[in-house]
Formats: C-alpha cells, sequence, structure tokens
C-alpha cells in the first residue's frame, strides 16, 4: 500500500500584477481568448487566486487531511532589480484576518498548518524563528514543520530550521522536474536524531508541462512503493485554478483518484513524522 501525503504551499493568496503580466503574455501568445479573459477576470470582483473552498471540497470528496505551509514574505520591494518583483509583490499579509481566519478553519477541519519559509529564510535563525512564531500565535499551537520558498537550501539550513524548533523539513525537492533529489523517497534524519526530512516527490509545474507525466507518475508510485517511503505532493493554492493554470487543478484530481483506485494511504506531515521519526 502506497503512503502519500498531499501539501499546499500557500505562495499567493491575492492576483495582483498577474493581471498585467499574465495578459502581455496573452497578446504576445497571440492568443485573444486568453487576453479577454485576463482582462474580464481583472472586472468580475472575484479573486482566481483564492482556492480553499474549491480544494477543501475536493479534499473531502477523497477523505484527505492536508498540510498547508503559509509564507510570510518581508522581502522588501525593490524596483531596480527585476528578479526581486515576483517575490517581493503580490504576497499576503498573513496578519490580515481574511488569511487569519482561513488558517484556523483549515486547523479546525483537521488539516496541518506549516511555515512556508520566506525567500531568505534558509540561511537566517531570525526569520525562521519569527516566521514560526508569528504563525503559531495566529494557530494557537505549535508548529512543528516547514518546506522553504522554491525549495531554498544551504548547506546548514537544516541546522538553523532545527535551532528554530522545527522538527521536520520538507524541502528536499526538484523545482524544475519530477522526482527527488538521489531518488530519496523514504524521510531521513540529517542528524541521526528526530529531526526529519521529508522529501517532496512531485510538484505541481514541472508535472503539468511535462510530456509524460502519467507514465511518470506510475514510476513514482511504484519507487516509493518498492522503498516504503512516502509520495509528498505539493500542489500551489493559488494555481488550483484550470481558467489561470490550465490543467492544474484537473491534473490534481485525476491523481487524487488514481492514489484512491490504488487502496493510498493519505497522511498530514506531522503524522509522517510520527511515524518516521521513531
Ligand atoms: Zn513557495
Amino acid at each position: 500500500m502506497i503512503k502519500v501525503a498531499v501539501t499546499h504551499d500557500v505562495d499567493r493568496a491575492k492576483k495582483t500584477y498577474h493581471y498585467f503580466t499574465k495578459t502581455v503574455k496573452a497578446v504576445f501568445r497571440g492568443s485573444l481568448g486568453a487576453s479577454v479573459y485576463q482582462v474580464k477576470s481583472l472586472f468580475t470582483g472575484k479573486n482566481p487566486y483564492w482556492t480553499f473552498d474549491d480544494l477543501l471540497e475536493i479534499l473531502n470528496k477523497y477523505q484527505i487531511k492536508s498540510t498547508f505551509f503559509f509564507l510570510n514574505e518581508s522581502m522588501k520591494f525593490n524596483p531596480i532589480s527585476p528578479g526581486n518583483w515576483a517575490l517581493s509583490l503580490g504576497r499576503y499579509n498573513i496578519q490580515s484576518k481574511k488569511i487569519r481566519d482561513e488558517i484556523r478553519r483549515l486547523k479546525s477541519e483537521g488539516h496541518e498548518i506549516g511555515v512556508h519559509g520566506s525567500f531568505n529564510s534558509y540561511k537566517d535563525l531570525n526569520l525562521l524563528k519569527k516566521e514560526k512564531s508569528v504563525l503559531e500565535d495566529i494557530l494557537g499551537e505549535t508548529i512543528i514543520g516547514i518546506r522553504q520558498h522554491h525549495l531554498n537550501l544551504a548547506e546548514n539550513t537544516w541546522e538553523l530550521q532545527k535551532k528554530a524548533g522545527f522538527k521536520y523539513d520538507s524541502s528536499w525537492g526538484l523545482n524544475f522536474s519530477i522526482g527527488v533529489e538521489d531518488d530519496k523517497t523514504v524521510p531521513f534524519k540529517p542528524f541521526k536524531d528526530e529531526f526529519l526530512v521529508v522529501p517532496m516527490s512531485i510538484m505541481d509545474a514541472p508535472f503539468v508541462s511535462s510530456e509524460i507525466k502519467w507514465r511518470q507518475f506510475d514510476e513514482m508510485i511504484a519507487l516509493v512503493e518498492k522503498n516504503n517511503g512516502v509520495l509528498v505532493l505539493n500542489w500551489h493554492t493559488d494555481s488550483l485554478n484550470d481558467d489561470e493554470f490550465p490543467g492544474y487543478r484537473s491534473d490534481f484530481v485525476k491523481m487524487l483518484q488514481i492514489l484512491q483506485s490504488k487502496n493510498a494511504e493519505f497522511f498530514t506531515m506531522t503524522q509522517v513524522y510520527q511515524q518516521f521519526s521513531k
């Protein structure tokens, strides 16, 4: 039987500058339909990146308790450094009532909340500590898990995370392809103590864009089963809208259907931690 953990990085909660960048991209692609959709979506008042209701319906249907990693990006906007724009703009305020309420609702429905470490936090103990404590104040309980934004990892990131009080990290994975570095599918202990690294096996963007994704999906399932590891999926909440990100929602649902047909067992990341940290 295959063990699965469904997780979600919450990178964005609101469509902001994307109205502009996505329209420009659609115009350059010569896609009239897509450009009209982008301009129209600006005026409907709906927020296409707020997908929590839809996502919870899907998770409930498959009786899955999931793990949500919330980002608290504090990087300053630097107008002369375009590389910084996507990271610093379009972020949400984790302290806003809407986000706080959503975090509490997810928790009350049995889902787990973790920290999605901000872009520079992988090398900054104070940021890690701060982001953990801000989220704990909102949640009203201790948080043990983290995944770094962009899967940023330095040689001492796990050491810093451990010092900040985290018990597991799930940043060991690939940003641009399917699978795990070194084919590690079994959670491992880098310090031979209770701190656990839970590899992330499949992320939405590289999966959706792959032409051989369903074959790769079967191969990952087989590898995880053979190693008796855990298949960790990461589907960003903001990309769960097929109008905005064609294929993301439908591929996610299809994955869950396939996994259910194989009698997969679903775990939150803390449940994975409890099993593998012994
Ligand atoms: Zn992220």
